[in-house]
Order: structure tokens, then sequence, then C-alpha cells
């Protein structure tokens, strides 16, 4: 993730001046995701997850944004948001960007731009992101 964060530094210094892309959620408690999860089913609001057993509750997952004068550009231009994509996949992670098309009933078109996760496959990796976790103070959620 640290390695992500200065690289997206370097890019939004040539790409996207005046931006700072931050980490805003990594680890969620089951109640929030299931929170998260009633949005725009059985509660008013629009979708914002496609699922209760997020990484995020495992403190494997985390969420990044572009900000501008303290403001989440959450419709920042694609390209932006790709880039993100890329560097995900060149450090081995998944992107949520990538999930479009995975075929699933009621969300098959919930495309989940900042959100970057651990592979469910890469033990190590989990191990890290669990001691990462354990070092610094759990992030707010905004929103
Ligand atoms: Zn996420």
């Amino acid at each position: 993730m640290e390695k992500i964060l200065t690289e997206l530094a370097s890019y939004s210094a040539v790409h996207m001046p005046g931006c700072k892309w931050t980490v805003i959620e990594t680890y969620r408690p089951q109640s929030r995701q299931d929170a998260l999860f009633a949005q725009g089913r059985t509660k008013p609001g629009p979708i914002v997850t496609k699922t209760r057993s997020s990484r995020h509750t495992l403190c494997v997952a985390f969420d990044i944004v572009p900000f501008l004068n303290g403001q989440p550009l959450w419709n920042a231009d694609k390209r932006h948001w790709a880039y993100l994509g890329h560097l995900a996949r060149k450090h081995g992670l998944v992107w949520g960007g990538d999930w479009d098309s995975d075929g699933s009933s009621d969300d098959e078109s919930f495309v989940d731009s900042p959100h970057v996760e651990w592979p469910r496959s890469d033990v190590a990796m989990t191990r890290t992101a669990i001691a990462w976790r354990n070092r610094q103070p759990w992030f707010g959620s905004i929103r």
C-alpha cells in the first residue's frame, strides 16, 4: 500500500496537480459492512458494496480516493482510476474497478473504483496486512 501511495503521489504531481490520493478506509467491522450492504437494498441510499463478506472486515482491503482542496474526487476521470488499477495489478493486488463483469445478479454493473484488496489466495500478503493493521490506528469512515 505504501508503494502504491508513493507512485500515486508521483503520478498526481504530473497528471493531477494539487491532488493527493488518500486512504480513507481499511479495516471495517462486520457490523458496518452489514449496514453498508443494507444500503440501497433494505435501507435507502445508493448501493455502495456488493458483498457482506468484504475483505475490509479482515483488514486486507483499502479504499483510496484523490482529494483536491480537502474534497474527495469520487468522479475523477476514468484514466486516473485506471492508473490506480494498473498499480494494484502491478503489485499483485486486486482492483475493484475490474469487477464490472463478474456476472453476479443484481449488481453486475457495480464498479468499486477506489477499492483495492489483497488476493484471497495470497496468505503471505494477508498476514502482512494484518500486521500492518496492528501497527496503525484504525481509519475512521468518511462515507
Ligand atoms: Zn473497499
